[in-house]
């Protein structure tokens, strides 16, 4: 059953500055089923406020890996187009005090921060610009310096309770008040981000773990400008198999990389749709069985196993009951021949859609299967004493005469048959490649020719 539509609102929002890869996507993923799953509306957001970073190819390419992965969204807009409400926003913290304004270089940042690292504390910034005077501002300005913008944090406890980590507290005392503005005039992505949520009425901001500590800074920001504060969820991170981090080949791979290894995006979507979840990892055919499966309450806390080998696995499994209504097209694009008999035979021995391909050649084209020395007279023999036409029961009645005239039986009879006619020593079902491959193919083949 279709739920109501409701208010809940939420927003993906990857900054365009590399490709997508699979940790986002788990997020996007997220955001996405509990959007559809409650009725309510996924919207895209490119948090591109790092001019210098972000391109149009990263936007465009993200936006066509979320459609290719099947995740429609509602509404899309750029952060860039929106510096002006940004701006008016920072203004109004000003005003009440909230933004103010630094002038310190990184080295003398970074200096600080080593003295009181060194003398045992927090490496907390000391406010040094809060208690500015106007001519102390003015002056450093003469000296050539551009004031960076920082968000006086109240030093209280931020507390939410965290739909997927439970009731969780951040001391602000123990934070360095966030710089939202750098001295070049740029937005840290802190601001237009709450900015953003509380004019797009966003209800549940779900994503990694590694933000929890910015979710305590962004809810004072949203108390100070007024705005209602969203329901948080964060999810744990991936990791490699072996439970540590993912490596950086791994963290980041993307979706065109994997595309171009031939995985299917419900294979993806299936693995990140169900590691760190209570729910076994299993090949599901549509987004819409995994909207039906998903909850909140599944999503643990220990951290989701990312495992390539895991997605291949998936992958095979998937085509393996994928009903050719499905892969008609990509098929054809593919170049291969045959149709539904075709497909339901060789399914089962894909592990990506391209080796069907494969396949198709071996049922379709001129080729020349394998035969041992050893193997020659037999497989004559056998080419001898079959006559057409080919239906399914042609190979069992065909290899108990061969039985019973050559004495071979099991892998001796049946192994170099199989090898003469696919020149593979796995694949399909014997009796049903036969008929396809038709009595002039076979015996051709049988006899050693190109056919
Ligand atoms: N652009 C931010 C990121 O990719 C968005 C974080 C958020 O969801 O608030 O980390």
């Amino acid at each position: 059953m279709k739920p109501t539509p409701n208010n809940i609102k939420v927003r993906f929002a990857p900054s365009p500055t590399g490709k997508l890869h699979v940790g986002n996507v788990r997020t996007a993923l997220v955001n996405w089923l509990f959007a559809t799953k409650e009725g309510g509306e996924f919207i895209l957001r490119i948090d591109d406020t790092d001019l210098d970073r972000s391109t149009k190819a990263y936007e465009d390419g993200i936006k066509r890996d979320l459609s290719w992965l099947g995740m429609n969204w509602g509404q899309t807009f750029n952060q860039s187009d929106r510096f002006g409400i940004y701006d008016d926003a920072a203004n109004h913290l000003r005003k009440s005090g909230l933004l103010y304004a630094c002038y310190e270089t990184s080295e003398e940042l970074d200096r600080q921060r080593k003295i009181l690292r060194a003398q045992g504390k927090p490496p907390i910034y000391d406010r040094t610009g809060l208690a500015l005077t106007p001519e102390e501002k003015a002056t450093l300005e003469a000296e050539g310096r551009t004031p960076h913008w920082r968000f006086k944090l109240s030093g209280k406890i931020a507390s939410w309770d965290d739909i997927v980590r439970g009731q969780q507290s951040i001391d602000t005392s123990s934070l360095s008040d966030p710089v939202l503005i750098r001295g070049d005039g740029s937005y840290l992505y802190t601001l237009p981000s709450v900015v953003d949520d509380i004019d797009a009425r966003i209800t549940h901001i779900i994503r990694g773990e590694d933000h929890v500590t910015n979710s305590g800074a962004q809810i004072e920001i949203f108390e100070a400008l007024g705005g209602q504060v969203p329901n948080f969820a964060h999810t744990p991170l991936l990791v490699g198999r072996d439970g540590k981090g993912l490596s950086k080949r791994l963290g980041s791979l993307s979706m065109d990389q994997l595309r171009d290894q031939g995985l299917e995006p419900m294979a993806i979507c299936s693995l990140l749709g169900k590691i760190g979840t209570s729910d076994p990892v299993e090949a599901r055919r549509t987004l819409a069985q995994l909207v039906e499966e998903f909850s909140f309450s599944k999503i643990g806390r220990a951290p989701a196993r990312f495992d390539e080998a895991e997605l291949d696995l998936i992958n095979a499994r998937l085509l393996h009951e994928t009903p050719y209504a499905d892969v008609k097209d990509r098929l054809k694009e593919m170049g291969v021949s045959g149709g539904e008999e075709f497909w339901l035979l060789v399914r089962a021995n894909l592990n990506k859609i391209g080796d069907a391909a494969g396949w198709s050649t071996v049922v379709y084209a001129p080729m020349a299967g394998q035969i041992a020395a050893k193997d020659a007279s037999f497989c004559s023999q056998a080419a001898d004493i079959l006559s057409g036409p080919l239906d399914n029961n042609t190979w069992s009645a065909w290899t108990n005469a061969l039985k019973a005239e050559t004495g071979r039986k099991g892998k001796s009879l049946f192994l170099p048959l199989r090898m003469a006619l696919t020149g593979r020593a796995r694949g399909p079902e014997m009796d049903k490649i036969l008929p396809l491959l038709g009595a002039e193919r076979v015996q051709g083949r049988l006899h050693g020719k190109t056919i």
